[in-house]
């Protein structure tokens, strides 16, 4: 089978590591990647992966590399091709491509949709409203005691997502989208949600259009620094299982969302099919999903899939034909832990070329896997390229073994400036 990934962060050199363990592979591309999915061979016939420089939001040079290659599936990583409509594009013209289409992306693409989607279905969330005008969001703000969250609708980087814990700043947040503009057009509508106190979770379900299939729970690190403290990141480091919750309390969570979820769906014909990650906060009164994302968390994915003890494209193929109902998803017992390491700066502007060093030592220490992000080749270095860099990954029988082999890694590499938090996992360790 011949693939083609979308994508070239920290998510999808997990997704194409694990794609290119499958027996079925014997060609792949990845448009754009980065250096150290270009350093992946296939397990069948040990052929490169091959990057091609096609950004990830051109839909007519995707499908024009789709045209050239003739892929027997697309996969696709991150959010915004699928809000495009990558997916409705690919298969009109007769590809199959794994993802959801346009329309059940706006579980992500619209945080006002998914938050209608859930009131009208009885998805347990925070209480919320969508407004456009900044008069009638300030009431709001004042009902909620100025302790509210200001989301932008739409795609905003990750950036549009405004927490404030008074009303001077429920209020400098609501004119910061909806007059001056900051996020564009994605902030022409904003949600206004409360604030939740909690533990907040990640959870992954895989769908076929009827079936959603829950993973392990996972934790991300959204916050710069060490104690959660700093500025909202895309994450700075994971860990799964997340003891919080256990087998059983998981089961329940999935099913008091997704079972709603998914007969709303059903309801509104919306057939989902790819990955839904919820992100919920364990409240005191219940667990309250805060927003959909609509594909693999970055970096949760890199936790989950050296996890995973099925074929990743046996799967991904389920959950585009509709067939997951076959397949059971198997876990390797014990836990991962991601270490993201990332550019001084970041998640402000940050400098780009540092030479990386002690890859190939960190790599090569057993169950540990270093995932690339923002690097790129020059000549014979592997230099940064952006915020986050690497994704330093490894696995064992617990989590306190997995946290120390991924930290031991992290010692192995460096570059100027090189940023990353101390406290990964710590939060469970102590729990
Ligand atoms: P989102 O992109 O909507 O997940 O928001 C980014 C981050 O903001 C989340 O990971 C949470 O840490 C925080 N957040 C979002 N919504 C809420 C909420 N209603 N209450 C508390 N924190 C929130």
């Amino acid at each position: 089978m011949k693939l083609l990934v979308i994508g070239s962060g920290g998510r999808e050199h997990a997704l194409v590591w694990k794609l290119a363990q499958s027996p079925h592979v014997t060609k792949m591309w990845c448009a754009s990647g980065n250096a150290g999915i270009a350093q992946e061979r296939l397990a069948k016939n040990s052929s490169p992966v091959e990057c091609v420089s096609v950004g990830a939001e051109n839909l007519p040079a995707l499908l024009a590399l789709a045209e050239k290659h003739k892929p027997d599936l697309t996969v696709v990583g991150p959010d915004n091709p699928l809000a495009l409509g990558v997916v409705d594009l690919f298969q009109s013209k007769g590809f199959r491509i794994w993802g959801p289409n346009q329309r059940a992306a706006q579980f992500e693409a619209s945080k006002a949709f998914s938050q209608d989607f859930m009131e009208r279905h009885g998805i347990p969330t925070a209480r919320a409203k969508t407004f456009s005008e900044p008069a009638a969001a300030k009431i709001f703000a004042r009902e909620l005691g100025g302790q509210c969250v200001v989301k932008a609708d739409g795609l905003a980087l990750g950036k549009g997502v405004l927490i404030c814990r008074d009303l001077a700043a429920s209020e400098r947040a609501i004119d910061e989208i909806l007059v001056s503009h900051t996020f564009g057009a994605a902030g022409a509508r904003i949600v206004i949600q409360e604030l939740l106190e909690g533990m907040e979770i990640s959870l992954h379900a895989l769908c076929d259009g009827r079936i959603a299939k829950l993973f392990p729970t996972s934790q991300d690190h959204k916050r710069a620094l060490d104690g959660d403290a700093g500025l909202n990141t895309g994450g700075m480091g994971t860990y799964s299982p997340a003891p919080f919750l256990d087998e059983a309390q998981l089961a329940e969570v999935g099913r008091a969302i997704l079972e709603p979820w998914a007969r709303g769906c059903a309801a509104e014909g919306i057939e989902y099919r790819g990955l839904l990650y919820p992100g919920v906060m364990l409240t005191a009164s219940g667990p309250k999903v805060i927003e959909f994302n609509a594909r693999f968390g970055d970096p949760e994915t890199q936790v989950y899939l050296p996890r995973l003890e099925n074929d990743l494209v046996e799967l991904l193929e389920a959950s585009a034909a509709g067939t997951l109902g076959a397949h059971e998803l198997k876990w390797k017992p014990g836990a991962a832990v991601c270490v993201v390491m990332a550019s001084g700066g970041y998640p402000g502007n940050c400098k780009k070329g540092d030479v990386i060093t002690g890859l190939a030592e960190a790599d090569a220490l057993p169950d540990t896997k270093v995932f690339h992000a923002g690097t790129a080749r020059v000549g014979e270095n592997i230099v940064t390229n952006g915020g986050r860099v690497l994704g330093v990954t490894s696995w064992a029988e617990d989590l306190r073994a997995a946290r120390t082999a991924a930290y031991r890694a992290v010692e192995k590499i460096h570059f100027a400036n090189a940023h990353f938090r101390r406290d990964i996992a710590a939060k469970a360790l102590s729990s």
